[in-house]
């Protein structure tokens, strides 16, 4: 059916570029896909969970400040309540950023973020629903931050924001410091977004930094670790930033059942989600083997996936193992030096035996 008339004159000139954010449908046995904890919250963690989320009036709007769950997200992160900014995802927090700091500079017709290549694809895109321009800068062969060519980048397209996700997905691996410091010190008129989404899973984190340098933001996520079913992320930054951004939250955004979930296991949990984290650090290290022994090359990962290298073209392997009931995720569509690379999440122990089984067999 055509659109209706009178759409095409009302919608963002943006949105022909842009594709809904679909996962790929079907019943595969071994989803290692997106990037998300395979079931490793024990029988005790989970019923504590579900008594505490439970609401008390399932009538009432959830707490609109997100007073406790701020509490506990600071206690967790070092933070006071008034620095965090807490929302449905860390995708929600990039939309709210991306909203309120949309101003255009002095004669320019849009507001720019730059960020790297390849790199997570929210950014780009909650960036060009908005009308703004998104930069992308490769990184270099390394998959690290490219620093010349980022301060160029920051100098001539004067961006609002600078996106750096460090852990960087899907690449895996901690960004240099001293480059990420580099490219924040140059950004000095922009927010920086450092986003930790994966920090969970690396030997060290980059809070320092926000004490550092006043324009940086830290992003979290309870996604990876356990908890994706919530849907809870949050920005840690200075106080002034969040009161704005604040504005721009919708009233209510987080429901009762995630911020009381999310708080319980922020205050009570800690120790299951490092045991979580822990058991899938392991397995990234085994799965990283095995797949060496098989000749593939993977690259050093501080994540919950593997970023490999396929001998094959990408494509022909990602439908030959989703053709054997294993997704994993493929960016060959891009082209380049993506056409021969895999992303790969750490499932539980049998499925990453089964992924080394049948990866043997086709890649
Ligand atoms: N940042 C990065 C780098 C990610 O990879 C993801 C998830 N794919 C997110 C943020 C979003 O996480 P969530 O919205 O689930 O908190």
């Amino acid at each position: 059916m055509p659109p209706p008339d009178f759409l095409p004159a009302l919608l963002r000139p943006e949105l022909a570029e842009l594709h809904a954010y679909t996962p790929v449908a079907g019943d595969f046995p071994v989803r290692l896909d997106a990037n998300e904890s395979p079931p490793l919250l024990s029988a005790e963690a989970r019923a504590a969970l579900e008594r505490a989320a439970a609401p008390e009036d399932w009538g009432r709007y959830p707490d609109a400040r997100l007073v406790e769950l701020r509490e506990a997200i600071a206690a967790r992160c070092g933070a006071e309540p008034g620095e965090i900014l807490a929302g449905v995802g860390s995708d929600e927090v990039i939309s709210i950023v991306l909203t309120a700091l949309s101003r255009p500079r002095q004669g320019a017709h849009a507001a720019s973020i730059v960020t790297v290549s390849p790199t997570f694809v929210m950014y780009k895109l909650s960036a060009r629903a908005r009308g703004m321009r998104a930069v992308e800068v490769p990184l270099d062969a390394g998959w690290d931050l490219d620093v010349a060519t980022l301060l160029r980048a920051v100098e001539f397209a004067r961006p609002n924001v600078v996106f750096i996700a460090s852990p960087n997905n899907p690449t895996g691996a901690l960004m240099s410091e001293d480059r990420l410091e580099a490219v924040i010190a140059a950004a000095k008129d922009a927010l920086v977004i450092v986003d930790e989404a994966y920090i969970d899973f690396s030997p060290r984190d980059q809070l320092a930094l926000r004490r550092r340098h006043p324009n940086v933001a830290v992003l979290r996520t309870l996604s990876k670790i356990g908890l994706a079913s919530l849907r809870v992320g949050w920005l840690i930054g200075a106080p002034e930033l969040v009161a704005e951004l604040d504005k721009v939250r919708q009233p209510y955004n987080l429901p009762v059942l995630s911020q009381r979930a999310a708080t319980f296991a922020l205050r009570e949990l800690d120790g299951e989600l490092r045991r979580v984290a822990a058991t899938v650090t392991g397995e990234r290290e085994r799965v990283a083997r095995g797949l060496t022994e098989l000749g593939l090359s993977v690259a050093p990962s501080h994540a919950n996936f593997l970023w490999v290298g396929t001998r094959r073209p990408a494509g022909e392997v990602f439908d030959a193992l989703a053709a054997r009931g294993v997704l994993v995720r493929s960016f060959h569509a891009s082209g380049g030096r993506l056409a021969h690379r895999l992303r790969i999440t750490v499932g539980l122990r049998e499925e990453n035996d089964r992924l080394l089984a049948e990866i043997a067999a086709c890649a």
